[in-house]
Order: C-alpha cells, then sequence, then structure tokens
C-alpha cells in the first residue's frame, strides 16, 4: 500500500490560490456528523455495516444515510444526494465503485463536506489508471479544501467518541473499549485486527486510524495531532514507507519531548540487502540500518510484532510521560520457571533489580534462602501448606525500590486460581507495571478470566512478556541517552564547498583533500607521472613508503595490485612501480594508469572505517566499523545520522561488538578514540554540508593510533550527484 505520486501540499494546489483545509485533524476524528454513501439496512452491505456499527456504538452526532433509493433506513432519514443533505457534513464515507468515484467526490466537494474517507480499492496502489483517478481526487482536494484520508483506506475508530467510520467485522460488538493508545496504520487489516485483539487482551484504544494510500491525509498529518493531545498517551505505527522522513522526526523528536512513548513496527527489514554491494556504506547502511538508526536517535521503540507493539504501548501509557525505569523484578512459582527466568531474562538485555538488604531479609523469613532473591520462586516456601505467602512475598518483591518493573511467571501451582489473585491484589498495590503471565493451557483458563476480569492483561507467553518488558527497558535507555546538540567546529571551511564541486565518483586524492580541508588528518602523499620518478618523491616523503597506481578506472586498488606497502628504499620504489603496470595490466587490462602516489607509510594499532550514505528519506547518516573481518564479515557497524557531535561518537563505539578492541583488549593499547570522534564528527559536518548532493562516502581505512596518537586517513572515495 504504497503511496502514489500524487500526494500534494494544500497550500501548493496547482499554481491556484491557497485553500484552507476545511477541517483540522481533531474535527475529522471527532466529526459531529456524518454522511454514508451507499447507505442500506443490510449489514452485508458496507453501507449497511457502517450505518449499524454507528447507531449499534450510539454515534450521537447527525448521520446522513445517502441513498436514491430509500425514503429512511433504521430509522434515520434518507437523502437522494449528497447535494440534499441539509447542513455539510463533515466527515463522509465513501465506498463508491471506482467508476463513480469521481463525481462522488466532486458532489461531495460541492455540498461542503469537510473530509472523504474512501475505502474503495483499485488506485495508485493497482495500476496506471488507478494512480491518475487517485491524482484526480487530489486535484479536487486541493481545489476546495475538502481532506482525503485513503482511498484504499480501512477508516477510523475512535471509541471515546462512539464512532467507528469501518466496516470490519470486529466492530460487530457490544463495547468498543476505550484507553489512551492512538495507533496508526498503513495496513487497514493490521489496524483492525490488532484493534480487536488488544481490546479482547484488556486494552483500550483511544484512536485506530488506517491511512491506506495517504493521497492527501498522510500518517504524519495524525500522528502530530496524537503527539500534541494530552489524552493520548503512547501511540503505535505501522509503518512501510514514509512520506516525509523530516517531518516523520520532527513528530518523533517532539514526543521524546514530551515523554510521548512512540513505539513502531516497520517492514522492509530485509531489502537492505537488495543495494549493490559497492562499498561497505552501501550494503550496511541500507534504509533498514538507517530508519533505525533515526528511530534510537529519536527515542523511537521498534517492535518486531504488533502485538508486542499494543503490550508495550498499554505499559508504556500507564506511566502517563514518567521514566519508567529498567529493572526487572521476577517472581515465578516454581523452581522451573525461576531457572528459565534466570536464563532469558538477562539474555535478552534486561536488568535484574539488585534488590535492597531488607527485601532479602523479608523474603527470608518466608522463603528458603535459594529462593529469597531475584528471580522469587515462590517454589521454594519455609511452610508448604502457607499458600498465602503468594499475596506476601509478591508484595515485598515489588515495594523494592530498586524494582521498576516486573513479570510474574505463573505456571501451574495447587490453588491456581487463588494464588493467582493474591498476587494479582498485590501486584496492584504496588503500583508498578508487572506483567502476569499465566503458562498452562486450559486448566488455567478460569484464572485467566477472572484476571481480565479485575482489569488485568494476562500474557501466555513468558517470552512474549519478556520482549515486552525489554523494549519498555529501551524506551528508558533512550530517555536517559544523554544527546548532544551537534555545534559545528569552527575552523570547517564555508559550508558550500559542495556546489562548486563536478558530479560523479571521486577519488582517493580528491576524497582526501576534502577531508584535509575539514579537518581530517590525511597521509602526506606526492603524485608523480613515471615509475622512475618515485624515486625522489619517496625519499622526500621518507622511507618507508606505500606506492599507488593512480586511475580513474579502478576502485578497490588492493585486488588490481594497484597497492604496495613498507617500500623500503629508492630502488624498491621503483621496482615495485614498474611491476605495478604490469600486475594491473594482467589483472584489470585496459585500465588506464596516470601515475603514482608515492605516500607516508602510517604505522598505526588498528583501521576503522567511516562511512556516509545519503538516505533520501532522512538525508546523511555516518556509520563507524572497525575494519577489516568485523565489517567484511559481522557487518558490525554503528549508524547515527550526521551531523553527530564529537561526544557522541563513543556510544556508537560502544554499540559495536568490537567495543573492547577500542578500549584496549588483550594486552593491545587503547585506541586514541578521541581522535576518532574528532574525524568523525568532522566527516558528518563534511556530509551535513553537502546534503542531497552526497550519495555516498567512504574512508577506508582511517588508520588509528594508540591513544593520544591521532588518526589518519590513507584512503577515501566518494559519489557526489
Ligand atoms: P583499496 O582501494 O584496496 O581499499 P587502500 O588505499 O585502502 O586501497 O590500501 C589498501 C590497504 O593498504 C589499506 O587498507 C591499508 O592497510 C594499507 N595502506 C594504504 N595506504 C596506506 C598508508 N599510507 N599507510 C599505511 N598503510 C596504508
Ligand atoms: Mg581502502
Amino acid at each position: 500500500m504504497m503511496s502514489g505520486p500524487a500526494r500534494h501540499a494544500h497550500t501548493a494546489a496547482l499554481g491556484g490560490p491557497a485553500v484552507p483545509p476545511r477541517l483540522g485533524i481533531d474535527r475529522i476524528l471527532h466529526p459531529r456528523s456524518v454522511a454514508v454513501f451507499g447507505a442500506s439496512e443490510d449489514a452485508g452491505k458496507f453501507g449497511g455495516r457502517i450505518m449499524h456499527f454507528l447507531i449499534r456504538h450510539r454515534f450521537d452526532g447527525d448521520i446522513y444515510p445517502i441513498n436514491p433509493n430509500r425514503a429512511s433506513i433504521l430509522e434515520r432519514k434518507a437523502y437522494a444526494s449528497i447535494a440534499d443533505v441539509p447542513a455539510a457534513p463533515d466527515v463522509a464515507i465513501v465506498a463508491v465503485p471506482v467508476s463513480r468515484m469521481r463525481e462522488t467526490v466532486e458532489g461531495a466537494a460541492a455540498a461542503g463536506v469537510g473530509c472523504c474517507v474512501i475505502i474503495t480499492t483499485g488506485f495508485a496502489e493497482a495500476d496506471e489508471a488507478g494512480l491518475d483517478l487517485q491524482a484526480a481526487l487530489v486535484e479536487v482536494s486541493a481545489r476546495t479544501g475538502m481532506r482525503i484520508v485513503g482511498p484504499n483506506c480501512m477508516g477510523f475508530i475512535v471509541p471515546h467518541h462512539r464512532m467507528a467510520l469501518c466496516s470490519s467485522v470486529v466492530l460487530n460488538t457490544d463495547s468498543l473499549g476505550d484507553g489512551s493508545i492512538g495507533m496508526i496504520s498503513q495496513s487497514g487489516a493490521l489496524m483492525v485486527s490488532e484493534f480487536d485483539r488488544a481490546r479482547t487482551a484488556g486494552i483500550g484504544l483511544r484512536y485506530g486510524v488506517s491511512v491506506g494510500n495517504q493521497s492527501d491525509l498522510e500518517l504524519c498529518d495524525f500522528l502530530e495531532f496524537m503527539v500534541d493531545e494530552p489524552q493520548t498517551k503512547a501511540i503505535c505505527l505501522y509503518i512501510e514507507g514514509l512520506l516525509d522522513g523530516a517531518r516523520f522526526r520532527r513528530a518523533a523528536a517532539r514526543c521524546r519531548q514530551l515523554g510521548k512513548p512512540l513505539i513502531v513496527l516497520k517492514t522492509g527489514r530485509t531489502a537492505a540487502g537488495v543495494v549493490a554491494a559497492k562499498s561497505h556504506t552501501a550494503s550496511l547502511a541500507g534504509s533498514w540500518e538507517v530508519f533505525e538508526a533515526i528511530c534510537r536517535d529519536e527515542g523511537i521503540v521498534i517492535a518486531r510484532d504488533p502485538d508486542d507493539m499494543m503490550r508495550t504501548a498499554h505499559v508504556l501509557a500507564s506511566f502517563n510521560g514518567r521514566r519508567p525505569g529498567h529493572r526487572v523484578g521476577v517472581l515465578s512459582s516454581s523452581g522451573g520457571g525461576a531457572s528459565i527466568a534466570s536464563d532469558r531474562v538477562t539474555e535478552i538485555g534486561l536488568e535484574l533489580a539488585p534488590l535492597t538488604e531488607a527485601t532479602f531479609d523479608a523474603l527470608g523469613t518466608m522463603l528458603l534462602a535459594p529462593q529469597a532473591r531475584n528471580p522469587v520462586d515462590l517454589g521454594g516456601r519455609k511452610v508448604p501448606a502457607d499458600v498465602e505467602i503468594a499475596g506476601t512475598a509478591t508484595a515485598t518483591l515489588f515495594a523494592d525500590p530498586t524494582v521498576d518493573i516486573g513479570v510474574a511467571f505463573l505456571m501451574s501451582m495447587p490453588f491456581y486460581q487463588k494464588r493467582c489473585l493474591l498476587i494479582a491484589d498485590a501486584v496492584r498495590d504496588c503500583g508498578k507495571p508487572v506483567l502476569i503471565v499465566c503458562t498452562p493451557g486450559a486448566a488455567a483458563d478460569p484464572a485467566r478470566q477472572a484476571l481480565r476480569e479485575r482489569g488485568f492483561v494476562v500474557y501466555e507467553d513468558f517470552e512474549q512478556a519478556l520482549r515486552v518488558l525489554a523494549l519498555v527497558a529501551e524506551h528508558d535507555r533512550m530517555r536517559q541517552q544523554p544527546r548532544t546538540v551537534p555545534v559545528r567546529p569552527a575552523d570547517l571551511p564555508p559550508p558550500d564547498k559542495a556546489g562548486t564541486l563536478p558530479g560523479g565518483a571521486m577519488g582517493e586524492r580528491a576524497v582526501k583533500q576534502l577531508l584535509a580541508a575539514y579537518g581530517v588528518p590525511v597521509a602526506r602523499e606526492t603524485i608523480v607521472r613515471t615509475p622512475e620518478a618515485c624515486a625522489d618523491a619517496a625519499a622526500a616523503i621518507g622511507f618507508p613508503v606505500v606506492l599507488k597506481a593512480v586511475s580513474p578506472d579502478i576502485v578497490h586498488k588492493s585486488d588490481a595490485g594497484a597497492v604496495r606497502v613498507g617500500l623500503a628504499d629508492a630502488a624498491a620504489v621503483v621496482e615495485a612501480a614498474r611491476q605495478m603496470l604490469a600486475t594491473i595490466a594482467e589483472r584489470q587490462p585496459g585500465a588506464r594508469v596516470d601515475g603514482f602516489s608515492v605516500q607516508e607509510q602510517v604505522r598505526g594499532e588498528a583501521e576503522v572505517i567511516v562511512g556516509i550514505r545519503g538516505d533520501a528519506q532522512f538525508g546523511p547518516v555516518v556509520m563507524l566499523g572497525l575494519g577489516g573481518i568485523a565489517v567484511e564479515i559481522l557487518g558490525d557497524v554503528a549508524l547515527v545520522p550526521a551531523p553527530v557531535a564529537a561526544a557522541d561518537v563513543g556510544a556508537m563505539i560502544a554499540r559495536l561488538r568490537t567495543a573492547p578492541l577500542f578500549h584496549g583488549a588483550r594486552g593491545r593499547p587503547p585506541l586514541d578514540t578521541d581522535a576518532i570522534s574528532q574525524a568523525v564528527e568532522r566527516i558528518s559536518w563534511l556530509a551535513a554540508d553537502f546534503g542531497a548532493r552526497l550519495v555516498d562516502l567512504e574512508v577506508n581505512p582511517l588508520i588509528v593510533k594508540a591513544a593520544g596518537a591521532g588518526v589518519v586517513a590513507v584512503d577515501g572515495r566518494a559519489t557526489l550527484a
């Protein structure tokens, strides 16, 4: 359901004067009147279900059924045409066939409708004709200010407004539930399924919005509204592709500022590998990795599963903007549960709460010593018959000040339901979010039912509860993570250098000159034309030297035999240059060799790769990784949007699996991480200055010396648009 190119801004309406939108998002989601095209009494028809649902859920605005063949529908006066409706409706819901869409939308606009919600499919998502038709609808919208949701959407559900402009059978219930979570989805089916699934689990939504093709109103329109609406406590997004990355980031930044949790599920993870691997940066910084980097930067939680997303939102919403904390208390009903929990809690990246002495002492009066810890094992009762202890032990554990969030892992136990309820009561009283997991099968159904009746969201899957806690903890960590506002170093060249450079590929020499201008140290070099001229150049630089062929045709110099290191005297350099011509002629016949670069041989402790990828959606992103196996085989890189402050590069390094190698592992000296940070900061500003002109850039390698001794770039390539 990707959007077609027909999208536009209302203010840029096809050269005509700007037409202000007729309605804002608030009123569109809370209409006072609704027109239903194709209204019917037959619940087997679209317009019938919409009517039934509006009435069943007691929508208290005006309802205008549009149907030329009926005088009334479900005791509401029907109108032959939208033009006959006595007052312009706020919203009209439209599911007429494609063939009648244009006249219907024109008619709605002429009748003063504020917004059309278009359910019909067969537009930009289908074919060229559909794309044209969608463009025609957008043109009506732009000309009149009537907004459009969809087409190809499933409408929206707003329980607190007792309104569902949606025909899904999941609305065929007595209650829509209600809650504080806003969900916006590019998939209509996912929106209604999760709406139903969440409600069944006891999680109410404040909004469920399906945006479809986003021909006019898009995901960010609804997101911006929900970010600033105080009653929306957490926001869930299902995203297939964003229309405006910068706008999305601004909304996310505002969420972060307000402490409002934003959780996204985005598809397209595996598309990353599709990019032709011309450089490591291109293959390791695909669009998914870039999206992840943006989310980390903006504090957006990424869920892998829609149900996890909703449950995480539910837990986070309960904090009402406060930080949830991330230390976990685990309660288990048995030794088996406690063992599994001990293994998995840390594996999934959660931190067990350490507990205070007072808590250990209190637990120790009820439980045997090995069970009186975190995880608490209720199986270790000192008095086995003491069933009541379930409640007191729970209360003791979760009252501990080092416990922020918790999970109660309830396997089969005698008096199952009674104990579940004792535990649940203690959980409620502790005021912290504790996820209750009932693992038995049907035997636990009565207990589950009783817990749900008391308002608990029951988990059946211990792993899911842990995943949700891990996402809660991640939200917390992102909120505490300091974030430095990047400040452009004063000694950088004016930011307009990009304009003066020609487009196309830039080789090592040109990139190194650019890096040097941005204050990144580069290897000294002299360019000469002939093998014989290498001798004097090398003597001037000082032995040993590195020799490279200069060629516009060679991308990977080592592969072509165009790099030789460790040349110790003049004779060796000249000989190496002659051989190099022969090797290149053999390995890459026809490659032009314009001359040779004689370079100082830089000695360091390690090589890192610093890359830039210009992402179409989010702009330049910086990549950092340890050269060699770590990057080439393990793909171990860290990404952040450019520019990045030097102070935040340490956090990038910390995310690498190879981080210990930067800090001096196995008897090796620590690397100069300060110099790496400076170089990354400067390269990130270079990228920010070049903006969309910089397709990619890679410094491979940046040779890193021991702490205090600096870094030197010895190779680089780039592509300019
Ligand atoms: P390629 O096009 O194959 O990436 P490079 O210029 O990166 O060519 O050279 C290959 C390797 O040679 C580098 O990874 C580095 O280990 C070494 N090297 C290149 N230039 C220098 C230099 N000036 N000092 C020290 N080592 C160098
Ligand atoms: Mg290289």
